[in-house]
């Protein structure tokens, strides 16, 4: 049986074994919604980094991955995915804990990722290349090659789904992969590694450690020894990551913030519109990077939009994520701090709260959920990611008005339609700045949809066939027939 988690700490997996990592270092978790001390997480550092990426290299170069039937690996990923299903209950109480997520979220992850190891363990032997027409003297084809070792920094609001987002695809094409968990919330991630030590993933061909950002992070992403990098988080941090991605000439994929808009016209349901919102700002205390950040009415619906979330906001139920209430804390005392002060500017620059507005009185790290009307496009809370349960609604008059809003940030995550007109529904989603585009369902798609930035949103795709290539380089073989 495994050691992951044994006296209270959480091991790294490392090739294979569950490690403590460096010199006893440990990162203490804690649960947001009542302060406990959920558990320590042994914490890897330089050596244990170093001993990972020796084995991810041995592994890709005697081609455990790489060199497996695809079909067999396929079968691989399959019985990972299984894995995952069966460690779900366990790992959500875990998840939950540490996240301040509610009970079946937490649980809805490792479902998600578990349908991602499927999902893409499905076409690991459909990864196909093409002929390509040089005339008869010729035969020229293209076949898709795994990086080699891909390198994975994980953010803190979703550790699991997001891992298995990203973890899947790159073990479909035959890489070696490292995952850098978030410090934060780092033991779900960190069990991870039980399901694929259960599937007999080969040794090495997977490492999953626990460390700072601005340690093991910087320097995971900084070593040469690392083939492609795959980052999601924030904006500084990504742009930090590209430098060194520059320095070695290493593709990367970028899955940074956003701060987008839905856009509701006159003929929108009203009924749906909440529904959406309450999902779209709330799930997760609306720690998404693809939040509902901001709302467009136009003007002839605005207030009775603005009353009726006034109303949702305020009759949410809160509570601890382990009973499912609809409203759970944010990550951390720092994080509170932030979507606190944030909020608090929004007031000075003119915004309505028309609810919430300012922490909860009670133990644990609870935001009110929040509405603010009347919001200037222009305003910081208008503009920047606060990445928490709090949105702006602001009226509009025009299409073209109410489309230029929606674009006038430097994000690019995704965007909302909401109308009975399905012409002005395919107009819109046209003319918006995103990456995906929802259309009377915020959160519409799953596992199979192609998810991804504009702008400082980030680049590269991510879920669907899509975001295979990502993973995959294209080699040319053109072969003379004429000797
Ligand atoms: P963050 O950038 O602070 O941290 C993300 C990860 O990067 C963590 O694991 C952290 O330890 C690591 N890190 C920090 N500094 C590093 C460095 N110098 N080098 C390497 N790694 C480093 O972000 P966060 O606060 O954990 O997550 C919230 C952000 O993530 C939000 O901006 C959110 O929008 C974004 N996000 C984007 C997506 C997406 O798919 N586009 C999904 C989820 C979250």
């Amino acid at each position: 049986m495994t050691t992951f988690l044994n006296d209270g700490l959480a091991r790294n997996f490392l090739a294979g074994s569950w490690v403590e990592g460096d010199k006893g270092a440990s990162i203490a978790v804690e649960d947001p919604g009542n302060q406990d001390h959920v558990a320590d997480c042994a914490q890897a550092r330089e050596e244990s980094l170093a001993q990972a990426l020796e084995a991810a290299r041995a592994s890709f170069e005697r081609g455990d991955l790489a060199d497996m039937k695809p079909a067999e690996r396929g079968r691989l990923m399959i019985r990972i995915a299984q894995e995952i299903r069966n460690l779900a209950d366990e790992g959500a109480k875990l998840l939950c804990r540490e996240s301040g997520k509610t009970l079946d979220a937490a649980r809805d992850e490792f479902i998600e990722a578990a349908q991602y190891f499927e999902y893409y363990g499905g076409v690991a032997d459909k990864i196909e290349g093409k002929s390509i027409p040089l005339g008869p003297d010729y035969a020229d084809f293209t076949v898709f090659e795994p990086y080699g070792v891909s390198a994975q920094i994980v953010p803190w609001n979703f550790p699991v789904s997001i891992a298995g987002r990203s973890l899947a695809p790159s073990m479909a094409a035959g890489n070696s992969t490292i995952i850098k968990s978030p410090e934060l919330d780092p033991l779900a991630l960190a069990m991870l590694g039980v399901a694929l030590e259960r599937a007999e993933v080969p040794t090495g061909a997977v490492s999953i450690l626990n460390g700072i950002g601005s340690d093991l992070g910087a320097k995971l992403v900084a070593s040469s020894q690392v083939d492609q990098i795959v980052f999601t988080g924030s904006v500084p941090t990504g742009q930090h990551i590209l430098r060194s991605a520059g320095d070695n000439v290493v593709p990367s994929l970028m899955e940074l913030g956003g701060k987008s808009a839905a856009v509701a016209f006159d003929d929108a349901d009203m009924d749906t519109l909440m529904s959406s919102l309450k999902s779209g700002i709330f799930y997760n205390a609306g720690q998404v990077c693809s939040a509902m950040a901001r709302v467009l009415v136009h003007r002839s619906i605005y207030d009775q939009a603005v009353e009726r979330a006034a109303a949702l906001a305020n009759g949410l139920s809160v509570g601890h994520g382990l009973e499912n209430p609809d409203h759970t804390p944010v990550v951390s005392s720092l994080q509170l701090q932030r979507v606190e002060e944030i909020t608090s500017t929004a007031r000075q620059d003119g915004a309505r709260v028309a609810a919430g507005g300012a922490r909860l009185d009670r133990e644990g790290y609870f935001m009110a959920p929040t509405i603010l009307a009347d919001v200037d496009p222009a305003s910081r809370i208008a503009q920047e990611e606060v990445f928490g349960p709090v949105t702006c609604f602001t009226p509009f008059d025009t299409e073209e008005e109410a489309v230029a809003m929606a674009n006038g940030t430097e994000f690019g995550l995704v965007a909302g339609v909401f109308t009975r007109d399905l012409a002005r529904a395919h107009r819109v989603a046209r003319k918006l700045r995103a990456g995906q585009v929802f259309v009377n369902e915020w959160f519409a798609g799953g596992v199979s949809t192609p998810f991804g930035g504009v702008g400082k949103s980030g680049f590269g795709r991510e879920k669907g066939l899509e975001a295979l290539y990502n993973y995959v380089r294209t080699k040319n073989i053109a072969i003379s027939l004429k000797v």
